[in-house]
């Protein structure tokens, strides 16, 4: 079985004094389900071990593991800081960063070496959806994102919607569970069933908690990745307490 998992990604909000935050997800964090806190880097080694249930992860790390690259975090910094789960290709990454699947596929190589779990982010834009062309966007950035050698341990999947991050728009719950379907078959083809189906599927855009059960309740979605409704301790409790 999947343990759930209740991500959210913080992006580049928060401060010190927003950590009490999350103290208030202590509650929430007692059920089943797997509660991350994604937070800017400066706020990692604060945040990490402050609540209990509550892990800490980075949302982008380098693909060395050390050297000249001003402003970088490498994925062992995440770690000694108390990461242990990174964020990787996150579609506002790809477009403000130009990272490509090749980047994300490095980057997650760097992780796995530091000991960190990648969560690798996929999804379409609302040209690529219109067009018919999103199992094949998704299939093609699994491809080339993923490294060989991923397990259900080391590897989380979001599919993000480009379209649906901050927007307010979702898509239907058959959508979701079309590219869900899809990831969970991609997976089970290239790793083999037992690892493909211990791999968990994020769903992430515009999740909150009026519409979160609504979204569990589809197959293969094995939690979510939330950005602005994680902000909020009264926001994302309830999130993951419909994934309890
Ligand atoms: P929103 O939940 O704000 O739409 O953001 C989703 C996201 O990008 C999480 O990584």
């Amino acid at each position: 079985m999947r343990t759930k998992l209740a991500a959210g990604n913080w992006k580049m909000n928060g401060s010190r004094a927003a950590l009490t935050e999350l103290d208030a997800l202590a509650e929430p964090a007692k059920g089943p389900c797997e509660v991350l806190i994604c937070p800017p880097a400066t706020l990692i080694s604060e945040a990490a071990g402050r609540v209990e249930g509550v892990a800490v992860g980075g949302q982008d790390c380098h693909s060395e593991a050390s050297g000249a690259h001003t402003g970088d975090v490498a994925a062992a910094m995440l770690a000694d800081a108390g990461a242990s789960y990174v964020i990787l290709g996150h579609s506002e990454r790809r477009a403000d960063h130009d990272e490509h699947d090749e980047d994300v596929r490095t980057k997650t190589l760097a992780a796995w070496d530091a000991g960190l779990k990648a969560i690798v982010c996929v999804g379409e834009t609302l040209d690529e959806r219109e067009a018919n062309n999103t199992l094949d966007i998704i299939g093609g950035q699994l491809a080339g994102s993923i490294p060989d050698g991923a397990t259900g341990h080391s590897l989380v999947v979001a599919y993000e919607p480009v379209w649906a991050i901050g927007t307010g728009k979702v898509p239907t719950t058959d959508q979701i569970g079309e590219v869900h379907d899809f990831i969970r078959a991609r997976l089970e083809r290239r790793f083999g069933e037992g690892v493909g189906r211990s791999v968990r599927i994020l769903y992430g855009g515009s999740v909150k908690a009026k519409n979160a059960a609504e979204i569990f309740a589809v197959s293969n979605v094995d939690g979510a990745l939330v950005g602005g409704a994680s902000l909020k301790a009264e926001d994302f409790g309830p999130i993951i307490e419909a994934l309890n």
